[in-house]
């Protein structure tokens, strides 16, 4: 999913401080060469959970009646004797659901549904040759105590051998709540996630990684292929994951049948009010689905689409499907925008929003950039959401900075803010109280998973990008996003490949600032520039004794000096340090960061000005840029640079109240 209130505190952010003192000059045409070439790449996934289904839609009464067979085959190890599936649209049952108890913090929608929802099933058979073991009445939905009723048990008749297939027979109806984050209708527009019962993925050693359905938790599930036929009144649209591959009207009705394989999840939308539109992008059939009058908007979807994939293509891999569908929702369900499926994304943002104010485009890559992220790495989203939102809003970022430059966030009325800008001063002023890398469920708020999922997460990639070499870190997750496609990988697996491309110093920042809370604050803390003076003393030379006073002493045009710069937190980043002189030159020191502070001598021929500690800002996110600079006794403090970063971190600090 998108966050939503980071392009909120951009517009507020530019509108409370800002100037740019930085270049405007869009950057040209990017060059689009592959991240990883040598490294190769599944080119399917295995098949473990696959589902051949049939929906029916009715629109008046918001239900869908769903029925059809689940393969799902024991990849694990050991035997099983149970089966966890996720029964996710419960969530909307009633407030005693994991979901909507929870409190909601500030993150990802505040509405409860005035139609709740619900998904209940009508059959489950275990069908075995011959035989069929009726499992519906053994299903337990809830545990002792607890009302939810997302996260089934369903204990088998006898275990499933490692490497065995079973089939199962479903059917289930559903009822769609009003639009709640991401799924449900809005009037006639249906917009259908989440929608059939699915199996919990089974890990390698014969554990199931279930979970009840958290407001801040999404999916994890293994690969397969979805067959799915959905049967609505004609006169709608439809919209799906996958291609279709059959169309047929019948009494009054439109079934459309879609067959994809290599993914793990399903939705779809219907809509009788829907525009399409369609391009043919490096191969792929793009279908945009928007209400009445966003012709413009879907044009920019559609440029975004043709800067995306094949940007994407070179750094992750080749997007590997033969569609995608885009679904603008209408303004009034707008809190079904902004959400990924396999093959299919949801957009969002106002019809009003001006070219300069990049937020059609951000959340439209951000969303496409889960095509990978989410969909073809397939990591725990539960466990480890950070691998999900994290990564893509680094990729996001870097994609929005090669395709519109360093007003990638805004760029509008003389304002120019890059989104990692935007998203690392969210970072900053969040802070470190908590974890990046741990479960969407035990975040203390929405607002805290916000920040350090995405943002933080971000800030910490762009970070060792900068540190290191982009062209290390392009490499680096360019090569995890080859390996690891369809391979579901967890946090060891990203750490492993930054050691591997990047070297031991990025991999323990890595782990340190996603584990440990790890933070870093550079600082100038101590300044010294005096006239350099030789020994004053007694001297024995010759074999006679020679006394010089101090007064004479002083070294004609020669200063001498230093720079304390400290390093605070457990990140240990490589630096440079600036030295600027009274006369206006300037020199560079590099200090490694291993130490807690470095002493760097000066002498030259004027005196020393000023310092300032992360010259270029590659360290994001040094937790107090505002100490990066000092000058020397003496020295005033005009021409200090990072006007704009410190209008951002100043602006930040007053807009804490305001966003999440
Ligand atoms: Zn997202």
């Amino acid at each position: 999913m998108r966050l939503w209130a980071l392009a909120v505190s951009t517009v507020l952010l530019a509108a409370t401080a800002l100037a740019s003192d930085g270049p405007r000059a869009l950057a040209g045409p990017p060059v689009v060469t592959d991240a990883a070439p040598d490294v190769p790449m599944a080119e399917h996934a295995e098949n473990v959970a696959s589902y051949t289904l049939r929906a029916k839609l009715d629109p008046v009464a918001h239900t869908v009646h769903g029925g059809g067979t689940i393969t799902w085959r024991n990849a694990s190890s050991k035997p099983v004797s149970e089966l966890w599936m996720h029964l996710y649209l419960n969530a909307f049952k009633n407030q005693s659901s994991v979901f909507m108890r929870a409190p909601i913090g500030g993150f990802r929608g505040n509405r409860i549904p005035t139609d709740w929802g619900s998904i209940d099933l009508k059959k489950l058979v275990l069908v075995d040759g011959e035989k069929r073991d009726d499992l519906l009445g053994g299903v337990e939905l809830k545990r002792p105590g607890d009302e939810d009723e997302t996260d089934a048990r369903i204990p088998l008749p006898r275990e499933v051998e490692p490497g065995e297939q079973i089939t199962l027979e479903v059917e289930w109806v559903d009822k769609l709540p009003t639009i709640v984050e991401r799924t449900g209708y809005d009037g006639s527009f249906h917009m259908v996630g989440q929608w059939f019962p699915k199996i919990a993925k089974l890990e390698a050693d014969g554990t199931f990684a279930h979970f009840p359905f958290h407001h801040l938790g999404e999916f994890y599930s293994d690969f397969g292929t979805y067959d799915v036929t959905i049967d609505v009144p004609d006169g709608f649209i439809v919209g799906a994951t996958g291609p279709v591959v059959e169309t047929k009207r019948e009494s009054g009705r439109l079934v459309q049948r879609h067959v994809q394989s290599d993914i793990h999840d399903f939705a779809w939308t219907a809509w009788d009010k829907f525009q399409v539109r369609k391009e043919t992008i490096l191969g792929v059939d793009v279908t945009v689905l928007a209400p009445p009058g966003y012709d413009d908007h879907v044009e920019r979807e559609l440029e975004t689409m043709r800067f995306a994939l094949p940007h994407f293509g070179a750094r992750y891999g080749k997007y590997p499907y033969p569609v995608l569908t885009l679904v603008h929702p209408p303004a009034s369900a707008s809190e079904a925008g902004g959400m990924e499926y396999p093959t299919l994304i949801t957009t969002g943002q106002p019809s009003w929003l001006p070219r300069g104010l990049w937020f059609v485009e951000t959340v439209t890559i951000h969303e496409f950039g889960h095509q990978y992220f989410y969909g073809l790495a397939a990591s725990n989203e539960d466990a480890w959401p950070f691998l999900d939102e994290g990564l893509n809003s680094y990729a996001e970022n870097e994609a929005m900075r090669a395709w519109k430059g360093p007003g990638s966030g805004l760029d509008f009325a003389g304002l120019a803010i890059g989104d990692v800008e935007a998203q690392s001063e969210r970072a900053r002023h969040f802070g470190h109280d908590e974890k990046i890398a741990q479960g969407a469920g035990t975040f203390a708020t929405g607002s805290a998973y916000g920040a350090l999922v995405y943002s933080r997460a971000a800030a910490l990639l762009e970070t060792i990008a900068r540190a290191y070499g982009k062209e290390k870190m392009d490499r680096a997750l360019g090569v995890y996003m080859r390996k690891f496609r369809f391979k579901h990988p967890t946090p060891k697996d990203l750490i492993a490949t930054i050691r591997d491309e990047i070297g031991p110093g990025a991999a323990e920042n890595l782990h340190a600032g996603l584990l440990e809370k790890g933070w870093v604050d550079y600082a100038i803390t101590q300044t010294s520039s005096h006239p350099s003076r030789s020994a004053a003393g007694m001297f024995d030379r010759d074999g006679k004794r020679e006394t010089i006073s101090p007064d004479k002493t002083l070294n004609p045009n020669r200063y001498d000096g230093y720079v304390l710069v400290v390093r605070r937190g457990t990140l240990r980043f490589p630096v440079e340090i600036e030295l600027v002189s009274t006369d206006g030159s300037r020199s560079r020191v590099k200090w490694d960061g291993q130490t807690e502070s470095y002493r760097i001598p000066y002498s030259g021929s004027s005196a020393l000005r000023a310092a300032v500690v992360d010259p270029d800002e590659r360290i994001l996110l040094d937790q107090h840029p505002e100490n990066d600079f000092a000058t020397a006794p003496g020295h005033p403090t005009a021409g200090a640079p990072r006007v704009l970063e410190r209008g951002m971190f100043w602006a930040a600090t007053l807009l804490g109240g305001l966003t999440p």
